[in-house]
């Protein structure tokens, strides 16, 4: 059977009309060489991305919210839209592309969130969270906030309100300069993209 997937890029992008993140927060502070990272339009260009070598793979893609819609659709939306994909698409999964933001700026590493007791979720989870190890080895696993925390679990509606497996991932943090770095290159993208491939295709 064809695999389908659901990509949901978080948060919004820029509205051409403005040249404006349409996104309050979500993005790095202003670094030492003038730039900003802008959390919604980097999971434009991660999804993007990965959608494009998982169709050349036949796995059929899906999203929320396409990466070159620039709008912030709100969460009931997104879940309104992956539920729809789902009900024709029964064997779809949902990965939700985020990057994590910290007021500490030394905080950093890559996380991974479920619903609870949902097993096809926690196993993308599993599968996913290997995939990214192995492209950033030098990343700090975050693996014990996973189906812990209550109020992280209840933020996340796109994995919580959704029908099909779901899970949220949080690649690296955008507020801390180093990781920020790779989130910026070309190469991370690339990295980060082959990670969410290799994720569905072993799944
Ligand atoms: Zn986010």
């Amino acid at each position: 059977m064809q695999k389908v997937v659901i990509l949901d890029p978080g948060h919004g992008g820029i509205n051409p009309l403005t040249g404006q993140y349409v996104t309050p927060g979500k993005r790095s502070p202003k670094w030492g060489d003038g730039s900003v990272y802008f959390e919604g339009v980097g999971n434009r260009n991660i999804v993007e991305l990965a959608a494009r070598i998982l169709v050349a793979k036949g796995v059929k893609v899906l999203y929320t919210v396409a990466p070159d819609n620039w709008k912030d659709l709100s969460l009931s939306q997104r879940v309104r839209i992956a539920d729809s994909h789902y009900r024709s698409n029964p064997n779809a999964v949902l990965i939700s592309v985020h990057s994590n933001g910290s007021d500490n700026p030394s905080a950093g590493g890559f996380e991974v969130f479920t619903s609870p007791g949902q097993t096809k979720s926690d196993r993308l989870a599993d599968v996913w969270f290997k995939e990214h190890q192995k492209m950033f080895p030098d990343l700090r696993p975050r693996p014990d906030t996973r189906d812990g925390d209550l109020d992280k679990e209840a933020k996340f509606t796109i994995i919580n309100d959704t029908k099909c497996p779901a899970i949220l991932i949080e690649t690296m943090f955008h507020t801390n300069a180093k990781e920020c770095k790779i989130l910026q290159s070309t190469n991370g993208v690339r990295d980060i993209a082959t990670a969410i491939v290799n994720a569905v295709t072993k799944w």
